[in-house]
């Protein structure tokens, strides 16, 4: 006799075949598959790129873009990965199909999406498609790559990813203590945009009429200061200044200005509202003589503090 699936296990396996009676058939323990799909799930959220604003419209799905451009890479990659987690010397393979699988399963059961090799600026450049570029079958028969050439080409891709992902890594824990101790170090990151979006006048469509006259060049820099007082900044300059490092120095030293001016506005703000607050304690105190002692006690604890900080 059927009987109809029970409705918690329905939900928890969406997809999951039917057993000869109706019931669902739970998934059977892989270790091998799980392994793997515990891997990547957790390497994708370690070493991902996602973007800012997403293309998707289901709010539930996590896309992560990766910057190796075949699975046989990723699965160096992982391998790489689990041996330097693990601390241990003997790598365990990670298999193809296995892998395949663990793609697909992230994706139906956590809606977990993850890209390879995608354009996503952030996470490949030009050296990536460069080396990319090099392993491609048209590339080797063309040129007669022998296969030591090619392992040492695919080395340099490997290398390359490791290179951008510890500098990744670098730059994110640079930033997490800049905003852990803003009073002593500042993270500031900052980039220019592509001119001919922002000349003036602009119109949102190409047009003729303007083609052949000359239009002022307007070239916008956005930055980001982690643990300043003003995270977010943009900056314009015109075309009458160079393009060049000196802009960059120029750059940071108007984000640093600003940052610096508003330190310091917040300073003398906190200033004064030690000092209102420590004047309305003097004017309490003449009535309340538990806040006069107390006040006392305090300016007799402060000497003592300032000499053990000397003597330390
Ligand atoms: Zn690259």
């Amino acid at each position: 006799m059927l009987r109809t699936p029970d409705k918690e296990l329905r939900r928890q396996y969406v997809h999951a075949p039917l057993t000869a009676r109706g019931a669902v058939r739970k998934p059977g323990i892989a270790v091998k598959t799980d392994r793997v799909t515990d891997l990547l799930r957790h390497y994708s959220r370690a070493n991902g790129c996602h973007r800012p604003n997403p293309k998707h419209k289901s709010l539930a799905r996590f896309h992560t873009y990766l910057p190796h451009k075949e699975l046989r890479e990723l699965a160096d990659a992982l391998v790489a990965w689990e041996m330097e987690r693990t601390k241990s010397a003997k790598p365990v393979p990670v298999h193809m199909s296995r892998l395949k699988a663990a793609r697909y399963a992230l994706r139906k059961h956590e809606q977990h999406w993850i890209t390879l090799g995608s354009k996503v600026s952030l996470m490949r450049c030009a050296t990536c498609d460069m080396l990319d570029n090099m392993v491609k079958p048209s590339f080797i028969s063309e040129y007669r790559r022998t296969g030591q050439e090619i392992a040492q080409d695919r080395l340099q891709k490997d290398l390359h990813v490791a290179t951008a992902l510890r500098q990744r890594a670098f730059f994110d824990s640079l930033k997490a203590k800049a905003m852990a101790e803003p009073e002593t170090l500042w993270c500031i990151t900052l980039d220019g945009m592509d001119q001919s979006k922002t000349q003036l006048p602009h119109y949102p469509r190409y047009n003729k009429i303007t083609d052949g006259l000359e239009r002022l060049k307007v070239h916008a820099e956005g930055g980001f200061c982690f643990g300043g007082p003003v995270p977010i900044m943009g900056l314009l300059n015109f075309s009458d200044l160079r393009k060049d490092s000196s802009l960059c120095v120029l750059t940071v030293e108007r984000m640093l200005d600003i940052q610096w001016s508003q330190f310091m506005t917040l300073a003398e703000e906190r200033q004064r509202v030690r000092d209102a607050k420590a004047q309305a304690r003097a004017a309490a105190a003449i009535h309340d003589p538990a806040i006069a002692q107390e006040i006392r006690d305090e300016a007799a604890a402060a000497p003592s503090v300032h000499t053990g900080e000397m003597g330390t």
